[in-house]
């Protein structure tokens, strides 16, 4: 497969080297030249498949022919073997028709390890067909920070090193970072604000000499490996309601529009996927487009569900490619104009089709708490405060007779404040984890300034590739 930019200005690449490269140099992102479609016979030969196989045949038409299927089923048996649950992604029922797909059985209990898992497996056998070594760097306000840290932690070819706000990610969410102590790991609290972090990051990308020195890359949800490697699920769970002879719909708590994209993905790919349903809390951006094609940037505000309180969902752009039929000009004027206005502009008829796809809902933190003990009181079930927010959108845009498979993005043991607070139940963090408050940490903190941060990474990093040589 090759892969062209939304913007339609950057080099057409394989496989590999979208991998690599994440963001387009257009300032686009990357899509497939054509969508691989399945017909109904090559769905249904996909059921019952155990989870790395499925996923292996959805995603090879995508990786060949840099990766072929024998090589990427290796890989997938590898990445999901660190899951503590047999089933990978398990469905549970809540209620009639009403089913809950839980994403956060791998290592650090959100959904992001079942793409960066694989990422991580995926850019080891690249780099090491080439002979190369690249370091990923990336800032985090929590899940994709340890997902990523947990998912290179033996990797031969990777150097990583993740930039947190000092003091403002959980407790959790920083162990989870700083007790991977290896010399290819470097933990940088920054005496900042997420924003601080991102402009640190992307001013480390501007600085060419540094991004050569040290083969900087990137893994957040911007890169398309990330969206393909969240596709399987999907088709996962439809097979199990008897896609694609039945229809379902999906409903997603979404932040970055990475995880519903490949649901989008899925659909487009031929699987009878009827209604989409988006969840926000009061960062409600995607709610204000989808319900009066308001697409305006506000002010973030902090919620209960950190990793979904942003205003800019990068994915959107993907989307929005596909609705303007592929129109580069077009694509690149709205997305340039809402960067330097707050606003998009989305024309009446793009915007028809997509709530002819798409539901939204938000939740503020008070709903969103009285929801979580709600399901509690009525199910026994404990969702966190993303996943709750999936499932009061699925119930609210259900229809009877199709199923409504909501995704849980996080364990409840990974917010167990919120959990207390909304149920009196204080949940316990898995086997895996359970000593997690007692591990040693390491991490570096360093003022909002470029300078000290690269001397910090060039020793890191260095470190790291003289043992290698
Ligand atoms: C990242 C994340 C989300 C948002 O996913 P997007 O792909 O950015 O829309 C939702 N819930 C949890 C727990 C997450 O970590």
């Amino acid at each position: 497969m090759r892969y062209i930019s939304t913007r339609g200005k950057a080099p057409v690449l394989t496989f590999s080297d979208v991998l690599l490269t994440g963001l387009a140099v257009d300032g686009g992102l990357y899509l497939p030249e054509t969508w691989p479609e399945f017909s109904p016979s090559e769905w249904k030969s996909l059921r019952g498949l155990p989870y790395p196989e499925l996923a292996a045949r959805i995603m090879t038409p995508f990786t060949e022919p840099d990766i072929h299927f024998e090589t990427l089923h290796t890989l997938c048996k590898k990445a999901y073997s660190f899951f503590d649950h047999p089933a990978i992604v398990p469905l549970t029922q809540i209620d009639h028709a009403l089913f809950v797909q839980e994403l956060f059985h791998g290592p650090t209990l959100a959904f992001k390890d079942i793409a960066l898992q694989l990422l991580a497996l995926l850019f080891d056998d690249i780099l090491t067909q080439r002979d190369e070594y690249a370091t990923i760097i990336g800032a985090t306000s929590g899940d994709t920070g340890s997902a990523a840290i947990e998912a290179c932690r033996s990797s031969e070819r990777l150097s990583v090193v993740i930039l947190h706000p000092k003091g403002r990610t959980s407790e959790v969410q920083r162990r989870q970072m700083t007790t991977v102590i290896a010399p290819h790991i470097t933990n940088l609290a920054v005496e900042g604000t997420f924003d601080d972090c991102q402009d640190l990051v992307k001013a480390l990308f501007a600085d060419l000499p540094f991004r050569q020195e040290l083969h900087l890359s990137a893994v957040n949800s911007i890169n398309w490996t990330r969206i393909a490697a969240q596709i399987p699920y999907y088709v996962q769970a439809a097979l199990t309601f008897g896609a694609p002879d039945r229809e379902v719909s999906f409903s997603v708590p979404t932040g970055n529009f990475g995880n519903i994209l490949a649901a989008w993905a899925a659909r487009r790919m031929g699987l009878p996927i009827q209604h989409l349903c988006i969840g926000s809390n009061r960062n409600d951006i995607l709610s204000r487009f989808i319900n009066a094609n308001d697409m305006t940037i506000q002010e973030v505000v902090p919620s209960l569900s950190p990793s979904m309180d942003i205003q800019i969902s990068s994915n959107f752009e993907r989307l929005l490619f596909e609705l303007l039929h592929r129109d580069v000009t077009a694509c690149t004027e709205i997305m340039t104009h809402f960067r330097a206005s707050g606003h998009m502009n989305v024309p009446q008829a793009v915007w028809q089709e997509a709530t002819a796809l798409f539901s939204a809902l938000s939740l503020d933190d008070a709903q969103t708490e009285a929801e979580i003990r709600h399901l509690y009181q009525k199910t026994g079930y404990l969702a966190d405060p993303h996943s709750i927010i999936g499932i009061v959108a699925g119930r609210r845009f259900q229809q009877q007779s199709i199923p409504m498979i909501a995704e849980a993005t996080a364990h409840p043991a990974k917010f167990p404040d919120a959990i207390r607070a909304a149920t009196g139940v204080h949940p316990s963090l898995p086997h895996h984890l359970a000593d997690l408050f007692h591990r040693q940490e390491r991490y570096h903190t360093v003022p909002v300034c470029q300078e000290s941060i690269k001397s910090v990474i060039r020793t890191g990093v260095q470190h790291k590739n003289k043992t290698i040589k």
